[in-house]
């Protein structure tokens, strides 16, 4: 087995064993149970939703144990336009998920603020949390959302799982918040 192998196959060793790293183990479990967040703040959540139904099946992947709890998930898909009001509640529930944890920003609004330049909308979620994955469209289509969740899984395959458990993710400023 190599550097760059995740499994290895040894027929001089005696029975039935496969010998593998711990970080491609621990991210093979990662990428296959991501439990998302719902983060639904707008017209984007709809084609979210259309992803779990029959017609997508975003449980072909995993991921279709949606949460609303954030001790129980560990990717948060922000799903449209994100307001100052709004953004405060965005940050706590990120900061009550538990790590390792991923973000993933769904569609135009979350990604940039979208059509909305505006005082009311956040410019862009990753002001304040830090984003994986940007998701481009308006609205994207389910198929769009399970493409950037690939991509999100392919990025979780790529993590040093036993170094980097606890990621130092920098802790955004907030001093937008309107006084
Ligand atoms: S990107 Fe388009 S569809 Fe999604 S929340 Fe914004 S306006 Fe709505």
């Amino acid at each position: 087995m190599t550097a760059t192998t995740d499994f290895g196959y040894n027929s001089k060793v005696e029975g039935e064993v496969i010998v593998s790293r711990a970080d491609a183990v621990i991210n093979w479990v990662r990428r296959h149970s991501v439990w998302p967040m719902p983060m639904g703040l707008a017209c984007c959540a709809i084609e979210l939703m259309a992803a779990g139904g029959s017609r997508f099946d975003i449980s072909r992947f995993g991921m279709e144990v949606m949460r609303f709890s954030p001790r129980q998930s560990d990717c948060m898909i922000v799903a449209g336009t994100v307001t100052y009001k709004m953004a405060q509640v965005v940050r706590r529930i990120y900061d009550q998920m538990a790590e390792p944890k991923w973000v993933v920003a769904m569609g135009a609004c979350a990604s940039s603020g979208g059509m909305y330049r505006s005082y009311a909308a956040l410019q862009g979620v990753d002001r304040i949390v830090p984003v994986d994955v940007y998701i481009s469209g308006c609205p994207p289509r389910p198929e769009a959302l399970l493409d950037g969740m690939m991509q999100l899984q392919e990025k979780i395959n790529r993590e040093k799982s036993l170094g980097g458990v606890f990621k130092n993710r920098p802790v955004r400023d907030l001093s937008f918040q309107k006084k």
